[in-house]
């Protein structure tokens, strides 16, 4: 979201969202935080090491090698994936040596065919979204966790596949002594599980709860990010009597009460936005009216795990639209838009011509509206006028903006693309 202090706020949020921490939840069981994009959990069984996540890269897997050394000689012969992101399995390979079984469920939801036709345009979308060829200072950080090590010269991923893939709702483990019941729960991904440990009270939430808004909407392009299932899914969180939820980035909640409130005000901060979505949408607004009229209430907007620093409930909204009622709508003046060039010919000629668009576009600039001023120069793009000095100006328009965006991925976009327009 936009906020006048917005690169500050997300200054603020990286300061203390995920500092390096090595935390003893209760007897055995370890969540470690800020070594690496994402967390991993480390519960010591009878004989070896369970394992629960693994970090994003291959030299980072090995500082937890070092972590769990610390800890206990026990070899790590059990690991758990939460969901299939990279950032959570890139570490595995490191563990290669001991491990003798990898554990993770198969996705929901088929995946959508040819997707891979689409790698290129992903490939370019994610680097964009997680600001990869940015600089540190550019970047601050990478939404919900430090910088990815394959980006910082720490490492590469590397990958080991699971060794048992369950289709099930649920699947109850003992695994070298310790209870462990993996609940499929679609959040994020729809592959993701959680991991109860009812003897220790301890659950285990991969991404389905992480302490700021969620990424409800990926930029980078994704298939529908179900949020009514996820909805559900923190609901049967909230059913198991957990004092202790770790997720698979930034602090753990410790307390019955902590995590009750928290994942509450979670829950419902995310059915608030789904719900009034599906309401307007039912009376026949549009995408746009709705993604720029629905807000967090107050009583949301103000908690520290809920600031819009990675997702943001504008994207959110149009993504819930566009997942339920695709591109059109409603409105039978888009049934068969003029094309871009065409459109924005004639708009030029209806405002006096380049000259003054350019005018307009320094006047929006210096009177800090770069949104306008950036939607101004899109004009002048489609209509293919002006393009070197307004391919400029649209990249102060992009950098104002990025000053002003809470969203780590959000900014990273902005400062992504006004780089590429500078041709750097
Ligand atoms: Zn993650």
């Amino acid at each position: 979201m936009l906020k006048e202090n917005g690169e500050q706020m997300l200054k603020n949020f990286a300061e203390t969202a995920f500092q390096p921490t090595i935390t003893e939840i209760t007897n055995g069981i370890y969540h470690v935080m800020g070594y690496a994009h994402s967390n991993s959990i480390i519960i010591e069984a009878e004989k070896s090491v369970i394992l629960i996540d693994t970090f994003d890269s291959d030299a980072r897997a090995e500082k937890l090698k070092k972590i769990i050394a610390d800890i206990t000689k026990k070899p790590v012969k059990t690991i758990i994936y939460t969901h299939g992101h990279p950032d959570h399995r890139g570490g595995a390979g490191a563990f290669n040596d001991t491990v003798e079984e990898i554990i993770a469920f198969a996705p929901k939801k088929p995946i959508l065919g040819r997707m891979n036709e689409l790698n290129d345009i992903l490939d370019k979308r994610s680097a964009f979204q997680f600001g990869y060829h940015l600089s540190d200072e550019e970047v601050i950080t990478q939404g919900i966790g430090i910088r990815e090590g394959l980006v910082v010269g720490d490492g590469k991923r590397a990958f080991t596949p699971p060794t048992t893939i369950y289709k099930e709702e649920k699947v109850s483990r003992t695994i070298d002594g310790i209870l462990l019941e993996f609940v499929s729960a679609i959040g994020e991904t729809d592959d993701t599980i959680f991991i109860w440990l009812s003897d220790s009270k301890v659950l285990c939430c991969g991404d389905n709860y992480y302490g700021c808004f969620p990424n409800l909407y990926a930029l980078r392009g994704s298939q529908y990010r179900d949020v009514s299932a996820w909805i559900d899914s923190l609901d049967l969180i909230l059913s198991y009597p957990a004092k202790f939820v770790l997720p698979g980035h930034t602090k753990p909640l410790i307390g019955r009460n902590k995590v009750q409130e928290v994942l509450s005000n979670f829950r419902n901060a995310i059915d608030h936005v789904l719900t009034e979505t599906l309401r307007g949408m039912n009376k026949g607004l549009t995408i746009d009216e709705l993604a720029s009229s629905i807000k967090l209430p107050e009583k949301y907007a103000h908690l520290p795990y809920l600031g819009e620093f990675y997702g943001t409930v504008e994207w959110s909204v149009r993504s819930i639209y566009t997942g339920y009622l695709g591109w059109f709508d409603g409105n039978p003046t888009n049934l068969n838009k003029l094309p871009p060039k065409e459109h924005a010919v004639k708009m030029l000629e209806l405002i006096g011509g380049e000259a003054n668009t350019i005018k307009e576009i320094k006047k929006a600039l210096s009177n800090q509206e770069a949104q306008w001023a950036v939607e101004l120069c899109d004009l002048l793009l489609s209509a293919e006028r002006e393009i070197k000095i307004t391919k400029k100006l649209k990249a102060d328009g992009l950098m104002a903006l990025s000053k002003l965006e809470t969203s780590a991925n959000g900014r990273h976009y902005y400062i992504a693309c006004a780089k590429e327009l500078l041709g750097n």
